[in-house]
C-alpha cells in the first residue's frame, strides 16, 4: 500500500481498478453482481444503496438487530424514506418469520426494500440471509433484499448469487483487512433496473456514472489508489487460505471464545444458537460492574483492546474481536489478558476460561495447523 501512487488516467491503472472490481465479485461470491467501489467508510455506501433504489416517501422494512441497525434507520429517515422497524432485543440475528407476517400484511406492495445487517458488529449476532431471501419469496412480495455485510463479508459465509441479494454493503476495514477509507455496493440485475427508473436525486453515489469505468477499471473520481493496491493483496490473500478456511478459522475461534466465556460465568450477548457471530463476541458484564472500567484495565495492563459497547448496551458489554489476519496464539494472548484482568478488577468469574478455550482448540485442530 505504500508504493507509488500511479496517475490513475494512465495505462497501468486499468489493470488495478479491473483486478479490484473483478476480485471483489469473487468475495461476493457474485456472476451477475455489479461492484462499486467508493472512497467512504461504510457508512457512504449505505447511502449510495438507499439513495439509488428508494425515493422519498417509499416505505422500506428493517430489522432492529442492534447499533448499527439502529443507524441505518435513522439515515433512512434522514432520507425521507418511511423506514418501519420489527423491534429485536439486541440477543440475536434478524426473525425470517418475522419478515415474512410483515410483508404478507403489505397486499399493496408498498414496501420496496427489507434492509438487514448480516453481522451486527454490536451485538456479535449473525442475520440469516439465505432464510429471509425464502421469506421474502414466500410472502410472493417484491422487495429488494438489501444486505449491511461491512463486517461479515470476508469473515463469515456470503453469498449474493445463491442468497438472490439484491444490494450488498461492505466496508474494507474488517474482514477485508485494510485501513478504513474504501467501501463497496454490489447490486443485481433487479436493482440495476429500480435505480435506472427511480431513486432519489444523487450525484456522487449515483451507481450509473460507474457502470463505464466498471468495465474499463476507470474511475469516474480519483480512485483511492493505495487502498486498491492493498484490497487487491487481501483478496489474493483471502483466496490464498481459501474462503471456507477463513470462515471456519473464525468460526473456531469464536467457539473457543464462547467457552471460555461460559467457564468464566459470564453470559454470551448473543443467545440465539446457530447465530453466533465467527466476527466478533459480546460479552455482558455481571451486574454492577462497568464494562468501560474493565475494558480500560484491559488495555492499561496489558495493551489489549476490547471494543465497546454501543448505545443500548453502552458500559454493559465488552467485545472480543477474532476476526481477520488471526490465529491461536492471538486469541490466547487476548483471552489470557481478559482473564487476568477479571481477577485484577474483581469482577466475580471463576476462573479456567483461558484453559477451556484451549481444550477447544486442541480438540479441533484444522489440517493446515496439524501438519505444521
Ligand atoms: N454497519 C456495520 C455492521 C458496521 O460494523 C459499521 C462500522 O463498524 C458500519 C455499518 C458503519 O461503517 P463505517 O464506520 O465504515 O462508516
Amino acid at each position: 500500500m505504500s508504493a507509488q501512487v500511479i496517475d490513475h488516467r494512465g495505462p497501468d491503472f486499468a489493470d488495478v481498478g479491473k483486478t479490484a472490481l473483478d476480485g471483489m465479485k469473487t468475495i461476493f461470491k457474485t456472476e451477475a453482481g455489479r461492484v462499486f467501489i467508493y472512497p467512504a467508510s461504510g457508512t457512504g455506501a449505505w447511502e449510495a444503496a438507499l439513495v439509488n433504489t428508494l425515493a422519498e416517501g417509499d416505505r422500506v422494512l428493517m430489522y432492529e438487530t442492534g447499533h448499527f441497525a439502529t443507524l441505518w434507520k435513522k439515515m433512512a429517515d434522514r432520507l425521507g424514506v418511511r423506514a418501519e422497524f420489527i423491534e429485536g432485543d439486541w440477543r440475536g440475528g434478524a426473525d425470517a418469520d418475522a419478515i415474512e407476517a410483515y410483508l404478507r400484511k403489505d397486499t399493496a406492495h408498498e414496501i420496496k426494500a427489507v434492509c438487514v445487517v448480516h453481522n451486527e458488529t454490536s451485538t456479535g449476532s449473525v442475520s440469516p440471509i439465505a432464510d429471509i431471501r425464502a421469506a421474502i419469496d414466500a410472502a410472493g412480495h417484491p422487495a429488494l433484499l438489501m444486505v449491511d455485510s461491512i463486517s461479515g463479508l470476508a469473515s463469515v459465509d456470503f453469498r449474493f448469487d445463491e442468497w438472490g441479494v439484491d444490494v450488498c454493503v461492505s466496508g474494507s476495514q474488517k474482514g477485508l483487512m485494510l485501513p478504513p477509507g474504501i467501501s463497496f455496493n454490489c447490486v443485481s440485475d433487479k436493482a440495476m433496473e429500480v435505480s435506472r427508473k427511480g431513486g432519489m436525486r444523487r450525484s456522487y453515489w449515483d451507481w450509473h456514472d460507474m457502470t463505464g469505468p466498471n468495465a474499463t477499471g476507470y474511475f469516474p473520481y480519483t480512485p483511492a489508489t493505495n487502498a486498491l493496491y492493498g484490497l487487491n493483496e487481501a483478496i489474493a490473500m483471502l483466496h490464498e487460505e481459501g474462503l471456507d478456511n477463513v470462515f471456519a478459522r473464525h468460526a473456531r475461534h469464536a467457539r473457543a471464545t464462547r467457552a471460555a466465556v461460559r467457564a468464566w460465568g459470564l453470559e454470551v450477548l448473543c443467545r440465539q444458537q446457530g447465530q453466533e457471530s465467527g466476527v466478533l463476541t459480546a460479552v455482558l458484564m455481571p451486574e454492577g460492574h462497568s464494562a468501560d472500567a474493565f475494558r480500560a484495565q484491559v488495555l492499561r495492563s496489558f495493551d489489549i483492546s476490547l471494543g465497546n459497547g454501543l448505545s443500548k448496551v453502552a458500559d454493559k458489554v465488552f467485545r472480543i474481536g477474532h476476526l481477520g489476519d488471526f490465529n491461536d496464539a492471538m486469541l490466547m494472548g487476548t483471552l489470557s489478558g481478559i482473564e487476568m484482568a477479571l481477577a485484577k478488577s474483581r469482577i466475580p468469574h471463576s476462573a479456567g476460561g483461558t484453559a477451556a478455550a484451549m481444550a477447544v482448540l486442541e480438540e479441533d485442530i484444522p489440517a493446515a495447523i496439524a501438519a505444521e
